[in-house]
């Protein structure tokens, strides 16, 4: 190590004596800086040596960027006065085959870099997270719920969790604009990829080059000239030179390049080739000099998200500093066979290629590897959720068909056959010890409550309690309503328990619940509060699964015979339909069951895509049905006017349809900025036909029933997504009168039309749910506020090879190790914990 620090501060003396030139060395500081940490990272042995070489890498890799002389000095500065430091505390050479003394505990600390994690000076940082991530709910998440008898890891040894601002160069201000794409940390923030890559590897002298091609030339400047054009705009022109011939490149509006394109100068040029007055030419191109690190010309380059007050230039050097330091300390969670099995590289070096790629393979290869973790991910934490669900026994309830021909004899109507295939597969799943982990797919209308009541009877008549919870008290209350005329003429006892139960009546109902007098408790969150518990509870269901976080489901599971030594049977219904199969490869054939076929004889909706002139019709025509006694929606896009969205406000409409075109009606108004009792309280008011119109915003989605509604309107269509368009449908036509949706788009981009004009041909919502796959991808499509799954960055739902692939990975480590609560698995617990941390969880 001392010959590395001699020839480190030889070099730094000379540079300094020379007039900091960056000539100290030929091909520059950063060249002498490659050669140098290769030797000195050998020869490090402490800590703390390891540390100072990183220190001097990443500063003189940089070295050569350095806009001037004073700034070049002051690093220079710095780094001898460290080597002085580090010679005054050289500990005396010890003879005996002794280990080495312990470093000094005091760290080396610059202004000019990060401090590296050495285990001296990583304990104190305040920021760093020694816990699991904290859970969004005081409750612990599933993840971290398992009694620990393991031993604690430290979750983040190379303190990747600390604020971005550790990164050198990355200020307060500068992590603001960061956090507003996503990153806070250093792990999130080398979790921010490219939204594309310019390929500029392709190099070429320049009497080759062709028209259209994307190239990189590499000469010298052989003048600069800035120029006012006709529109007023600066025009700085250079015109490069490599011996083979010359090519103008051409940039506007950025005058500042003429002080710094100066003839001599070495430069790199990298863009698409034009062509001008028949010779070629590069408009805007990128540039470098030659003398420094490629980042942004002859390299495949990375283009990131920007957001305002951050360039493209200033995040890529951003993300260079990260990733050349951190990317290689972010640990591996994915166990090294599963990695040998499926030839996926580590992950220090995917996400280091996924940033800066080599090359188009290692790019290719890099993105394998992270899309694999996205997906295994997903699926083990499925398979995880499935798995504990399933480790202790269910209750097995007999099918008895007595009781289903007695049920279907006493409905009004017969069932279709995807109900009755349905029922059959639920009441085949109860009647098995393994507790049932089913999810029940139907559209709007496709007839669901029947068949939650089919199965709820089946596990009254077998003795046994069960509970439904919805998301919202109104749901929860017409779920009361909706199954009351099914089951309790066949015998059952009902209650209905929601946040808002009187106190008087509650204790009754516990008292009731825990006797086992009652056999079916509907309701919200309230039905899993501490204070509820059930004599023999074996069956859940739990309509909008979407609205129920991780959490949420274990308090109901906890809510099982004997509190936990059995899992009751679960069913969770959604309304939104999935393309069928997508469903099947997420969820397997066996848990799913789809409701693919709507009862006779349903009105179709109505749906008309009106110009923006024919507004004032569309509320002359929503006059006439509520004089005819009806209800009517009307949805905008946003909360209020923004800058951006020249979007219908909800807002403002509101003000405006309530003061000049329905003055003598009752229009209410509901919005996501509204509170929870605030919504409940709005739409209450709506439901018992105390307003005759609703203005809302997207909150509506998963709404009411309410079946006097007749009139769908939806101003700004365009903006809205298919599945999103079909929800809002589905609120109307729920009753006996014939029911209409309005589509007003303020633009027609080829998307929305296709969009609109699918929506008004048919009312068909897997057909909608398939298109929209179509038009829009499967990343927005599965939105998280849609699916109830975790956020993908990279990985497409409709890579079914590679959903193949991390299905069976993640079934083989499910199986051997369910909670993965062996020792070689405790990375992989995290990730899958912060993976899925917020999925599901939406209110
Ligand atoms: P969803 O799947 O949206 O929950 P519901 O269960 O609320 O649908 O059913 C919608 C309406 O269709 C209800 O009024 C219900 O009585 C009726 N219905 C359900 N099944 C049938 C059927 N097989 N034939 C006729 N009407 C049905
Ligand atoms: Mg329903």
């Amino acid at each position: 190590m001392k010959n590395a620090l001699k020839r480190l501060k030889r070099v730094l003396d000379l540079e300094a004596s020379q007039g900091y030139k960056n000539k100290a060395v030929v091909g520059g500081i950063r060249q002498f800086a490659t050669f140098w940490v290769g030797q000195a990272r050998e020869a490090a042995q402490t800590e703390m040596d390891k540390a100072l070489v990183e220190q001097v890498a990443e500063v003189l890799t940089d070295y050569g960027r350095l806009p001037g002389t004073e700034a070049r000095a002051k690093v220079i500065e710095q780094l001898q006065s460290k080597l002085a430091q580090r010679r005054e505390q050289e500990p005396a050479p010890i003879k005996s085959s002794a280990p080495p003394a312990k470093e000094p505990a005091k760290p080396v600390e610059t202004a000019a870099s990060t401090p590296p994690p050495t285990p001296e000076n990583r304990k104190p940082k305040p920021n760093v997270r020694r816990e699991p991530l904290p859970p969004r709910n005081k409750k612990p998440g599933k993840w971290e719920r398992r009694p620990a008898n393991r031993k604690p890891v430290d979750p983040d040894p190379e303190g990747l969790a600390q604020s971005v601002t550790a990164v050198h160069g990355i200020g307060p201000k500068l992590a603001e604009h960061l956090a507003k794409i996503g990153a806070s940390t250093i792990e999130e923030l080398l979790y921010i990829f490219p939204r594309r890559f310019d390929d500029y590897t392709l190099m070429k002298p320049i009497h080759k080059l062709v028209y259209g091609e994307t190239v990189t030339v590499i000469g010298t400047i052989w003048e600069t000239r800035a120029r006012r054009s006709r529109n007023n705009q600066i025009i700085v022109q250079s015109i490069i030179s490599d011996g083979t011939g010359k090519v103008q490149a051409t940039w506007f509006n950025q005058k500042w390049l003429v002080d710094k394109l100066k003839a001599g100068m070495q430069i790199v040029v990298s863009g698409k080739v034009d062509q001008y007055l028949g010779r070629p030419v590069f408009n805007s191109p990128e540039w470098e000099p030659l003398e420094l690190e490629p980042l942004r010309t002859r390299r495949i380059v990375p283009i990131y998200p920007l957001t305002q007050g951050l360039s493209g230039n200033r995040m890529r050097d951003i993300m260079r500093k990260t990733v050349n330091y951190w990317a290689r300390r972010v640990p591996d969670p994915l166990p090294p066979s599963v990695r040998q099995r499926q030839k996926l590289e580590t992950l220090p070096e995917a996400l280091q290629q996924h940033h800066f790629p080599d090359s188009q393979h290692a790019l290719h290869q890099a993105r394998r590897r992270l899309i694999f973790d996205e997906l295994f991910l997903l699926q083990l934490g499925m398979q995880g959720f499935r798995h504990e669900w399933q480790s202790q026994p269910g209750v097995e309830i007999e099918k008895d068909t007595a009781v289903l021909t007695q049920f279907q004899q006493s409905l009004p109507y017969t069932l279709t056959n995807a109900q009755q295939r349905v029922i059959q597969e639920i009441a085949d799943d109860m009647a098995n010890s393994t507790p049932m982990n089913r999810l029940l797919q139907g559209d709007v209308g496709a007839g669901k409550t029947v068949v939650a009541a089919a199965a709820l009877l089946l596990a009254a008549k077998a003795g046994y309690q069960s509970t439904l919870m919805a998301p919202t008290e109104i749901l929860a209350e017409q779920h009361f309503k909706g199954l009351r005329p099914l089951l309790e003429p066949l015998g059952l006892r009902l209650c209905l328990l929601t946040g808002s139960t009187p106190t008087a009546e509650k204790a009754p109902i516990y008292a009731a619940l825990a006797s086992g007098e009652i056999d079916l408790a509907i309701g919200t969150h309230a039905l899993i509060q501490e204070a509820v518990s059930f004599h023999n509870l074996a069956l859940a269901i739990v309509d909008e699964q979407h609205r129920f976080g991780v959490d949420q489901r274990q308090a109901l599971r906890d809510k099982g015979p004997a509190s936990g030594e059995y899992s009751p049977h679960l069913l969770t219904m959604s309304a939104t339909p999935i393309p069928r199969s997508l469903a099947l490869s997420l969820y397997g054939d066996l848990d799913l069951s789809i409701l693919d076929e709507m009862p006779p004889g349903r009105q179709e909706i109505k749906t008309r895509w009106i110009r923006t002139r024919e507004r004032e019709r569309a509320y002359a025509f929503i006059r006439k049905q509520i004089e005819d006694g009806r209800q009517a929606y009307i949805i905008y896009p946003l909360v209020e006017e923004s800058d951006k969205v020249d979007a219908k406000a909800a807002v403002a409409e509101h003000e405006r349809l309530q003061g000049k075109i329905f003055p003598d009606l009752q229009v209410g108004l509901i919005h996501g900025r509204l509170s929870g009792s605030e919504k409940e309280s709005v739409m209450r008011d709506f439901y018992e036909g105390k307003l005759n119109i609703l203005v809302s915003t997207s909150v509506i989605e998963v709404g009411v029933d309410v079946p006097n509604s007749t009139v769908m309107l939806i101003d700004g269509a365009n903006r809205f997504g298919l599945a999103q368009l079909h929800q809002f449908r589905g609120r109307v036509g729920r009753g006996q009168y014939q029911s209409y949706c309005l589509l007003v788009a303020d633009s027609d981009t080829p998307d929305a039309e296709e969009r609109l004009s699918a929506l008004t041909q048919t009312n068909d919502g897997f057909a909608l749910a398939e298109k929209d796959l179509e038009i829009r991808g499967p990343g927005e499509f599965f939105g998280r506020r849609q699916s109830g799954l975790p956020e993908l960055k990279l990985a497409s739902l409709l890579d079914m090879d590679m959903l193949k692939i991390a299905q069976t990975e993640a079934q083989t480590i499910a199986e051997a190790d369910p909670n993965l609560e062996q020792p070689e698995h405790a990375l992989l617990r995290q990730r899958v914990a912060k993976f899925w941390q917020n999925a599901g969880d939406v209110s």
